[in-house]
């Protein structure tokens, strides 16, 4: 018997190789799980290709660690057929623990096949030796060995399969598992070898014909070494890249959603904005059409807003707008959606069971908003307007809902504010009159359809004639005379306020002229001003221009401008009373007490007048509160130094109270109804005569 010896060297880095492969193995088998498409297939192929080389350089630097006391040689084919099987096997095994499950069954065999497989190349290699005599193999050894190649085998594709999804402390799992797979097929090697005897005499028929030589060690090593290195390298690499377009991608989505909240929320409540509103009715639309139900859609629109945004500035606004938000939001469930699609206007869309249920949740929103809201050490009361639309019923898209709720909304806030209406289709049709009243405005100046109408200011003691009020009239074609309520606003939305205002200017100082000329220079004449035409440039130029072009001295003038225009924007205003005061013009508070006047801002103010609102001279009689107010307004006023006139006179009661008090001036129907011109001095004529007979 041939003594065979091993070379301690290469039986190491026989092993080491082994644990490359079996780490390289274990690498691969993790990318192919996590790839798609093609590169599945490529990694799988590459994947073989390497961990067949790695097993196959492994048993081949085994072979050239054996040493016989004969000149050895490895029989080319065979040797490539071993190096073919090794790879063909690894592909199989490879496969394999990439599927998604691994039952038993598939694993015993997976098991059987690749160790049938890794015996195939180690007994093929053997045979490229060619001994002479054939080599003989001790049964059990032989036997042991084909137990452990499958046995380490059916091991390494468990390990494999369970390390394949990337968990924490992956690589450490892997190294050891890639040492422990090592071992195995280092042991099934080794086994093989021990069960091989070379009977004496033998001798190597590869020696002439085959590969031989003594670099054929280092060759074997550093090519099956590159190879293992390129595709742990590329692996890994790869798997840098797939972290990194994973992080990409995570904040890539997280971006999206950013947008998406952005685009979708109002950024001052946070809530739903038009758009989302509008995707939740289509969406609510199609529940009817599947499930059937029903739902209400609620125009929000707040009352008295606007003089909190504009006496205690916009900072204040929103925040009262986010406590209303908050309020709102905590009655609703959360399949309905409160949205903010404008300033102070909000939309609530309610899933309901029955119709009748939208009455209870309006009212009860009605209520939550005229609670007293606390923002900002300052108590604030508002109210809301609220306007409902049922579908299906009341409209067939998205808009025409809206739109339908909008004309509600408004006509809760006609009916005096602070309350609900439903739609019905006479509501609509107020918002058609409403645009075709506009087109009939853009012509009225140009047509010569307005008018002025005056109403008489009286001495509260003496009951003399002080000066008239100008009160606008539009006598429209087919509507009739129609009064400042109807239009007013219109203009102002539209910016045809400041031509219609200057023509109110113009044509009141005309009038004033001729009263001049009839002998009444000592009356002042009254024109109000909208709070657009307060903040328009040219107002100080048209004023001027009004008074010269009239030949009127200028405190023949009075300006009436409503308190909650003269506070809006504080220091704006006051630079422009302050030139029209400057002027000689006569400024006037109107409608004074229904606003939320600053006593510091009102002593600065440089007015001249105040008017008491009629709402408090109305209820005079009835209201003990009113009558607190109303006086403590003239003492107010007194304290000031201002004239104090009252308007909305209508009874003798009001007019012996408010003279009691210590009203400058009264004005009211009781005294005299806006007139227009001539019938306004016939009436005064018919009073002179009275008054001197
Ligand atoms: P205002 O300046 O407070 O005018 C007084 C309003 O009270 C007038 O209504 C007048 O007809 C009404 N009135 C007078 N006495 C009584 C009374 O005893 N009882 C009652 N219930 N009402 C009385 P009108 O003419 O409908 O004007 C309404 C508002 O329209 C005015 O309120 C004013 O703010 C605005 N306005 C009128 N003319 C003009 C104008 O030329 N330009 C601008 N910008 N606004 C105007
Ligand atoms: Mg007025
Ligand atoms: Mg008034």
């Amino acid at each position: 018997m041939l003594i065979g010896s091993y070379s301690p060297a290469l039986v190491f880095i026989s092993f080491c190789v082994a644990i490359l492969a079996s780490y390289t193995t274990l690498d691969l088998t993790g990318r192919i799980a996590t790839s798609t498409g093609r590169a599945v297939y490529l990694w799988t192929a590459g994947g073989a290709l390497a961990m067949g080389v790695g097993i196959w350089s492994m048993h081949f630097i085994g072979m050239l660690a054996f040493k016989l006391p004969i000149a050895l040689g490895y029989d080319g084919p065979l040797t490539l057929l071993s190096l073919l099987i090794a790879i063909l096997s690894s592909g199989f095994a490879l496969w394999l623990v990439t599927q998604p499950r691994l039952p038993t069954a598939q694993w015993v065999c997976g098991a059987l096949v690749m160790g049938a497989g890794i015996s195939a190349m180690h007994y093929c290699g053997m045979a490229a030796l060619k001994m002479q005599p054939g080599i003989d193999y001790d049964p059990t050894l032989f036997g042991a060995s084909l137990v452990i190649a499958v046995v380490a085998s059916a091991a390494a594709l468990w390990i494999a399969f369970r390390l394949r999804r990337n968990t924490p402390y992956i690589r450490l799992a892997r190294g050891a598992a890639a040492v422990i797979m090592g071992l195995a097929i280092v042991g099934m090697h080794y086994t093989g070898m021990a069960a091989a005897n070379f009977a004496q005499g033998s001798f190597c028929g590869a020696v002439s014909t085959g590969l031989s030589g003594n670099g054929l060690d280092n060759l074997v090593l550093v090519t099956s070494l590159a190879v293992l290195s390129i595709a742990l390298l590329t692996s890994l690499l790869d798997a840098r890249l797939e972290d990194r377009t994973a992080i990409l991608a995570n904040s890539l989505s997280q971006a999206n959603q950013e947008l998406i909240q952005l685009a979708l929320h109002d950024t001052l409540t946070g809530l739903p904005n038009r758009v989302l509103l509008a995707d939740r009715i289509d969406q609510a639309m199609h529940k009817v059409a599947d499930e059937g139900g029903c739902f209400a859609l609620m125009f929000i629109d707040l009352d008295g807003f606007k003089p909190v945004n504009d006496a205690f500035g916009h900072h204040m606004g929103d925040q009262l707008l986010r406590e209303v938000a908050l309020r709102l939001r905590e009655d609703l469930r959360s399949q309905d959606t409160l949205a903010r699609i404008g300033g102070d206007e909000f939309v609530l869309l309610v899933q309901l069971a029955e119709p009748d249920d939208a009455l209870q949740v309006a009212s009860r929103q009605v209520s939550l908003i005229s609670r007293r809201f606390r923002v900002a050490e300052h108590d604030l009361q508002i109210s809301a307007s609220l306007g409902i639309v049922l579908y299906p019923g009341n409209g067939q898209t998205a808009e025409e809902l809206l739109m339908n709720a909008d004309a509600a909304m408004y006509h809760a806030k006609g009916a005096g504010k602070n309350g609900h209406s439903f739609f019905d289709a006479s509501m609509n049709s107020n918002a058609r009159k409403q645009l075709q009243l506009l087109q009939d405005l853009r012509q009225a100046l140009e047509q010569q359809q307005f008018r002025l109408y005056y109403q008489p200011k009286f001495d509260a003691l003496k009951g003399t004639p002080v000066g008239a009020e100008a009160l606008l009239r539009w006598e429209h074609p087919e509507e009739g005379l129609l009064l400042p309520d109807r239009f007013i606003a219109l203009a102002e939305k539209t910016g045809l306020i400041i031509p219609i205002g200057d023509w109110v200017l113009n044509e009141a100082c005309r009038q004033m002229h001729l009263w001049c000329e009839q002998g009444y220079q000592d009356w002042r004449i009254a024109v109000n001003l909208s709070a657009l035409q307060f903040c328009h440039v040219g107002l100080v130029d048209s004023v001027a221009g009004a008074l010269a072009r009239h030949q009127l001295p200028a405190n023949s003038l009075t300006l009436e401008i409503t308190e909650t225009t003269a506070m809006s924007d504080a220091d704006a205003s006051m630079e422009v009373l302050q030139k029209l005061s400057d002027m000689g013009v006569d400024l006037s508070i109107d409608d004074f007490g229904t606003g939320y006047s600053s006593l510091m801002y009102l002593k600065r103010l440089p007015a001249n007048e105040l008017k008491i609102d009629r709402g408090f001279v109305r209820d005079l009689e009835h209201d003990t509160d009113d009558a607190a107010i109303v006086s403590a307004i003239v003492a107010l006023g007194q304290a000031l130094g201002l004239r104090i006139v009252a308007e909305g006179v209508e009874t003798d009661m009001q007019q012996t109270f408010l003279t009691r008090l210590g009203c400058d001036s009264l004005q009211g129907y009781l005294l005299g109804h806006p007139l227009p011109a001539e019938k306004f001095m016939a009436d005064i004529s018919r009073l002179e005569r009275q008054a001197a007979s």
